[in-house]
């Protein structure tokens, strides 16, 4: 059967970003019921996909308490301005358990990180062993906007797709499953987005008067990503660009990517590190307590 990582996933050599439909649905079941009301169908989806996220997540955090695996899961998020990274996160892990959950948003680096490589911050945000992170943008900044606004010289941000590969890869090996998920929208999306915002007091707050600024970057943003996808699109750590005019769709495919991730690694509950026969011995006279 094919897998959505399958459907969705960047082959460096032929991956086109301009041709990929932001108002796309690939991969999606061609069942009666996501015929007949396809965002009721996803919302079910979604929240029994965030059932198995649940109980994979909890095996993945029990078996590396117990010593058992350093194994860990991060979902990077990129996308234009109104990409939908917030909402994905909401639809996709609000339904886990905080304590095994990391969740980190980058924006401009603060003086202190400026002063050290740009991979420093990251490596420092990484879910720890048994935990499932989310990043709200990432390292990928480092080769986007900055490439975008020439914030560092070209023969500094050319070299950071292999240091990029490399970092990754050497994290791969140290037992991180990464999930890099690129949400795809339209100028036209982003347009609406963005009044939607202006037509709405209690959206105020995400409305920033700089991202229509950078809309007029959009072709150059959208050639960064080109060259971010199929650079650091390798085969333990590939891109995966989700189209997301849609948010429905948007959210049954990053649910179903994270899933898919966990699912391979199947964690397991660790063994009772006890003699359990033992135990419901020592617990079975009852006491005074409580009595
Ligand atoms: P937001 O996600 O809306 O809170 O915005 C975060 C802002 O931080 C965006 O405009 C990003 O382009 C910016 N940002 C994130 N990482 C970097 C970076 N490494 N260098 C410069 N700007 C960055
Ligand atoms: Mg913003």
């Amino acid at each position: 059967m094919t897998q959505l990582r399958d459907v969705l996933a960047v082959d460096p050599e032929s991956f086109r970003l301009d041709k990929v439909d932001p108002k796309g649905t690939p991969g999606l079941p061609d069942t009666k019921a996501v015929r007949k009301d396809a965002k009721a169908w996803s919302k079910e989806a979604v929240a029994a996909i965030g059932s198995e996220l649940a109980a994979y997540q909890e095996k993945l955090f029990a078996s590396a308490k117990s010593g058992q695996t350093s194994r860990r899961v991060l979902l990077l998020l990129q996308a234009m301005d109104c990409g939908g990274k917030d909402g994905t996160v909401r639809s996709v892990f609000g339904g886990l358990n905080p304590t095994g959950i990391k969740a980190v948003s980058f924006g401009p680096p603060t003086d202190e990180e400026k002063r050290q490589n740009f991979l420093w911050r990251v490596e420092r945000a990484l879910p720890a062993a048994g935990q499932v992170g989310v990043f709200n943008r990432s390292h990928y900044e480092d080769v986007l906007v900055v490439r975008v606004h020439d914030l560092v010289p070209e023969n500094v941000w050319s070299r950071r797709y292999d240091q990029i590969n490399k970092f990754e890869a050497a994290q791969a090996e140290d037992g991180l499953t990464l999930v890099k998920v690129m949400l795809h929208i339209s100028p036209e999306e982003q347009r609406q987005r963005l009044l939607d915002r202006l037509d709405d007091p209690a959206k105020y707050w995400k409305y920033n008067p700089g991202d229509v600024t950078e809309r007029a970057r959009w072709d150059d943003y959208q050639a960064a990503y080109q060259d971010a996808l199929t650079r650091c699109s390798t085969v333990a750590n590939p891109w995966f660009v989700v189209p997301a005019d849609r948010k429905w769709y948007r959210n049954w495919a990053v649910a179903t990517l994270l899933r898919d991730a966990l699912a391979s690694i199947d964690p397991q509950y660790p063994p009772a590190g006890f003699d359990v026969e033992t135990e419901r011995q020592r617990l079975s006279t009852p006491d005074s307590h409580g009595s």
